[in-house]
């Protein structure tokens, strides 16, 4: 979209040891000019990458945090944790948290809320399953996520979100640019109706197997403001020739 600075993110999801996640964060820690890049590695790692990426070009997100703020939640991880170790976004909402931890769009909405009050950039992700694409329901599925899980504030305080259609993440498939450009468009649209003229420079993220031999044309498409990049986040050269397409 014209006038916002496109975004790389990498979730690096459930890989690696500490050590390789330093040298991967090593590797992608120069950027690329008039791109923002940001990693997202698992938690342990998060200190470590925060510390070899400091004053470099790239920055740090978690994969998820808790709607509380602290409390009994043996395994969880808050926002401000996150902010603590360096973090500046989070990744909530993705279909395979929605789907391993059963996350619903109340549970991201609450979880949004609290990025958003730890001073957090949320990257809420929607999308749609394969058979609610075959069922033609894909742009009424991703208004529905959207409704639920991006709560009011989201939109003044940078908030981002990425369209991850669920058949598309690490299959190596992923929908025609027509049907890409449509739901951005619904996106804008429904973000605009929903916050005012102010949502035009929300940043709207496609995701979904996204690689240097697509990326260049996906990342040209209207309303597309950059990629969520999974699977080729983990390679230092892929996730950079990503972000020169952008
Ligand atoms: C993701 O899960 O956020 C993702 C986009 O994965 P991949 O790029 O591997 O499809």
């Amino acid at each position: 979209t014209q006038g916002i600075r496109p975004l790389i993110a990498g979730n690096w999801k459930m890989h690696g040891t500490v050590r390789e996640a330093a040298r991967l964060a090593e590797a992608v820690r120069e950027g690329v000019e008039g791109v923002d890049l940001l990693v997202c590695p698992p938690f342990p790692h998060l200190h470590t990458v925060s510390v070899v990426l400091l004053g470099g070009r790239v920055a740090v997100g978690g994969q998820d945090c808790h709607a509380a703020g602290k409390g009994a939640h043996t395994g969880d991880v808050s926002a401000a944790m996150l902010r603590d170790v360096g973090a500046t976004h989070v990744i909530l909402g993705h279909s395979e948290r929605r789907a391993d931890h059963a996350e619903n769009d109340a549970a991201v909405l609450a979880k949004t809320k609290a990025a958003l009050a730890a001073g957090l950039i949320p990257i809420v992700c929607v999308g749609e399953t394969e058979a609610e694409r075959l069922g033609g329901l894909a742009e009424s599925v991703v208004r529905g996520q959207l409704e639920g899980s991006v709560p009011y504030g989201f939109v003044t305080a940078g908030g981002i979100v990425a369209y991850e259609p669920v058949w598309a993440i690490g299959t190596g498939r992923t929908p025609t640019e027509d049907d890409i450009a449509a739901i951005h468009a619904t996106m804008r649209a429904a973000l605009v109706e929903r916050f005012g003229p102010a949502a035009r420079a929300t940043r709207l993220l496609y995701g979904g197997s996204v690689k240097p031999s697509n990326a260049k044309p996906i990342l040209a498409l209207p309303e597309v403001d950059g990629a969520l990049v999974g699977g080729a986040s983990l390679v230092a050269e892929d996730f950079l020739a990503i972000a020169r397409a952008a």
